[in-house]
């Protein structure tokens, strides 16, 4: 089998089948050969697993996902990389490409007909460009996923898993922490791709709860509260959750002031507890 994460390999594959990296597409291949075995290992595949990856590129941790999965679907929206995949690959016969945008794909209805009776995963080398929208269709649409070990630029990985309520902390780390545990795993700098891309990554893993760690009367008045609230992160709590939701100022006051918070709070200071207990009282 080829080494794919072989800077002359990738390159020579690439040229026999005239396909040229998109930069739109977010097509930084791995080369550092220790990350997609490390990646995989992560992931907690075995027989019974069907992962499930994001871009495959030309195939380097579809390989590894391979190799110890009992199932592979790959998700490629660059109809030009597959017979690049066709070659890289034929050592495998479970791994099946399916050739759509996964932001428009039918998941449940792919995972249900592939992979019943199997655990599922997400393992992937995500397109930066889409990072958050991937991960919060992968959760929101409540797949039955177990994990999902993605690699992630930096700064999305410290805004992923950080602490709710902590100055990292935004609306969609409030979002993830309501369907997942988020923890970091490791670094990996820009020159482990090809080409470089101008900032590091880090792999994160998501292992998805089976229940939210708080409850709420309405989740779609949690998540318009929790974006409401972020909406203006320099302003307080008071202000963004007012223009955020149309809400007079003196009403949300007597809300905040209802929950036991400080009309002054900002957003990142405010826990789970603190939005679950905010969103039941504002929309009541
Ligand atoms: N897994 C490979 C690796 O680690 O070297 C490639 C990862 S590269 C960062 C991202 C991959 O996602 C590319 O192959 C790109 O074509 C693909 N991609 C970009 N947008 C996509 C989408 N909406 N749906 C499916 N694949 C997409």
């Amino acid at each position: 089998m080829k080494n794919l994460s072989d800077i002359n390999v990738i390159k020579s594959v690439m040229a026999r089948h005239g396909v040229t990296f998109n930069k739109g597409l977010g097509q930084n291949f791995l080369v550092d050969p220790e990350v997609c075995p490390a990646m995989a290992e992560a992931a907690g595949l075995d027989e019974n697993t069907c992962a499930i990856e994001v871009g495959p590129g030309v195939g380097v941790l579809t390989a590894e996902l391979a190799k110890r999965a009992g199932k592979v679907l790959s998700f490629e929206v660059d109809d030009r990389l597959l017979p690049v995949l066709k070659e890289t690959l034929a050592d495998f016969d479970n791994v099946e490409i399916i050739n759509q945008d996964v932001m428009k794909a039918d998941l449940k209805g792919i995972i249900e007909e592939k992979c019943a009776g199997m655990d599922i995963v997400v393992c992937a080398n995500l397109p930066y460009y889409i990072t958050s929208p991937i991960i919060m269709l992968l959760l929101e649409s409540r797949l039955p996923l177990k994990s999902i070990t993605v690699m992630v630029q930096k700064e999305a990985a410290d805004r992923l898993c950080a602490e709710v309520g902590s100055r990292d902390g935004g609306a969609v780390t409030v979002a993830v922490n309501y369907y997942a545990e988020s923890e970091k795993l490791f670094f990996v700098p820009r020159d482990s791709f090809l080409p470089p891309p101008k900032v590091n990554s880090e792999v994160i893993r998501l292992t998805v709860r089976e229940n939210p760690p708080v409850a709420v009367k309405s989740e779609a008045n949690f998540f318009k509260t929790v974006k409401a609230a972020f909406s203006q992160r320099r302003k307080t709590a008071e202000n963004s959750l007012s223009s955020g939701t149309g809400i007079k100022k003196d009403v949300i006051a007597k809300v905040l002031a209802d929950a036991g918070l400080e009309k002054t709070v900002r957003a990142e200071k405010l826990t789970m507890e603190d939005f679950a207990r905010l969103s039941d009282i504002l929309f009541e």
